[in-house]
């Protein structure tokens, strides 16, 4: 049985002191609807503020459970790299997840399958749990080569990584096109995108592998249409961005 997973993406939003207030709404709104696990990600400049804040609201309120995920990392463990946070950084912090590979990151700051494969490896080293991002761009959508593009980045991220690490792995398959958008992929679309990525890690692992293996879906994912893509029979969550900054839209997507 997978459980379903939704996590947000706060990108460079929410200084310590929003976080603070953001927990703060979230745990006074909070309602344990669906069993589900839930997972915030804000900037590193927020981290222990939100995992101190979460403590003190989880001790009041022990039906709210909500992870703390980081937005990246680098895989050296410590060093002379300026400006990098490391996997014992964000470990001794209290993170557990971390997302890898998101398509900002390869885009905007130029990181390749490479340097993602590097991260995995490293952050599995370290128990934390990735949340993979993987997905196409339109231009790869028009070309009709979303699947064949989507697949190969799997292939490169995972090269060398264990089956027992995957199962500590979550992907989010996060077509470029529909991030911050506001155009969303249809459930029937985001669905096929997932079931072929299962059927990769099938061919790569193993059955019992794919069949456990948590697949979010990204991109523009709103009250609006959760409800939709959590009914597919692939998607088993939801990687939000822009709707996981407002407590009132967070929430409803949580409630779907
Ligand atoms: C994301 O940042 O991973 C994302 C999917 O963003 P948005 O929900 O804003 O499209």
């Amino acid at each position: 049985m997978r459980i379903p997973f939704i996590a947000g993406n706060w990108k460079m939003n929410l200084n310590h002191n929003e976080a603070i207030k953001f927990i703060d709404d979230l745990s006074y709104k909070f309602e344990n609807k669906n069993k589900i696990n839930i997972a915030v990600c804000p900037p590193f400049t927020s981290l222990r503020s939100v995992i101190l804040t979460l403590e003190d609201e989880m001790n009041k309120n022990s039906n709210m459970i909500i992870k703390v995920g980081a937005q990246n990392m680098y895989f050296e463990d410590k060093g002379a790299f300026t400006g990098e946070v490391s996997p014992e950084m964000l470990k001794a912090l209290g993170v557990e997840y971390v997302i890898i590979g998101h398509s900002e990151r390869r885009e905007i700051f130029g990181e390749t399958d490479e340097l993602i494969n590097k991260k995995l490896k490293s952050a599995f080293k370290h128990n934390l749990k990735p949340i993979l991002c993987v997905g196409e761009s339109l231009k790869i959508r028009e070309e009709g080569k979303a699947k064949e593009f989507t697949l190969s980045q799997l292939d490169k991220d995972l090269d060398g990584i264990s089956e027992a690490e995957i199962n500590n792995l979550t992907i989010a398959y996060e077509p470029i096109w529909a991030i911050g958008t506001g155009r969303t992929a249809t459930p029937q679309d985001a669905n096929e995108m997932c079931n072929a990525i299962r059927e990769k890690i099938s061919i790569l692992y193993s059955e019992n592998c794919a069949k456990n293996l948590i697949i979010q879906y990204g991109g523009s994912v709103k009250p609006s249409n959760i409800k939709e893509l959590m009914s597919m029979p692939d998607i088993d969550g939801a990687l939000v961005g822009g709707a996981s900054i407002n407590v009132d839209d967070f929430l409803a997507i949580i409630n779907y």
